[in-house]
């Protein structure tokens, strides 16, 4: 599957960012432009039925999640690092590909048998989407999918996310 010119043209690599040996793949461009952004909307939300409501992830998919929210119509509910939520919180610990976090969700922000889609900008060791998974479960709600702009396939992401319906608009090899 070839990626869409827009989305190609909105993203820098920038080598040994945050730190040495990581290709980091800025997507600011694609944020910076009106129309790629909902060319994005618009992608990210192609296909998918009834969703109840999306949760994305701190920080990028923030911008992913709740521009893919809109576009469906449904709410947003954000999965932040710890100390950022104020109340009860649902907390999941999990390894990045440079580190390791934590995130959580405010304790009833999911309701039980809700239908979650799960979005993010990149995929690339799986950790923080499985985290997500994992907070969506513990709040009685049901991942319906798992959407994302980038996946970095050489990082094997999709192996912690088996059982899902994971969908990306650009699958970068290697
Ligand atoms: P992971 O948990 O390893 O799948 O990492 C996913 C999260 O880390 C996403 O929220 C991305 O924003 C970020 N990330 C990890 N690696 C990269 C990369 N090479 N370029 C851009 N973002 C990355």
């Amino acid at each position: 599957m070839l990626p869409p010119d827009w989305l190609v043209e909105s993203v820098q690599e920038i080598p040994d960012f945050p730190k040495p040996g990581i290709l980091f793949r800025d997507l600011s461009p694609l944020w910076r432009s009106s129309a790629s952004t909902s060319r994005c909307a618009i992608a990210l939300a192609q296909g998918l039925g009834d969703i109840d409501v999306v949760v994305g992830m701190e920080a990028r998919g923030f911008l992913a999640g709740l521009i893919t929210a809109q576009r469906l119509g449904v709410g947003f509910v954000a999965a932040r690092k710890p100390g950022k939520l104020p109340g009860e919180t649902l907390s999941v610990a999990y390894d990045l590909e440079y580190g390791t976090d934590t995130l959580e969700i405010q304790r009833g922000a999911l309701s039980k048998g809700e239908r979650v889609l799960i979005v993010d900008d990149v995929i690339a060791t799986g950790g923080t989407a499985a985290a997500a998974v994992k907070l969506v479960e513990l709040a009685g709600a049901e991942v319906v999918g798992i959407r994302a702009i980038m996946e970095l396939v050489g990082l094997g992401g999709r192996t912690m996310l088996e059982g899902h319906d994971v969908s990306v608009l650009w699958e970068v090899k290697g």
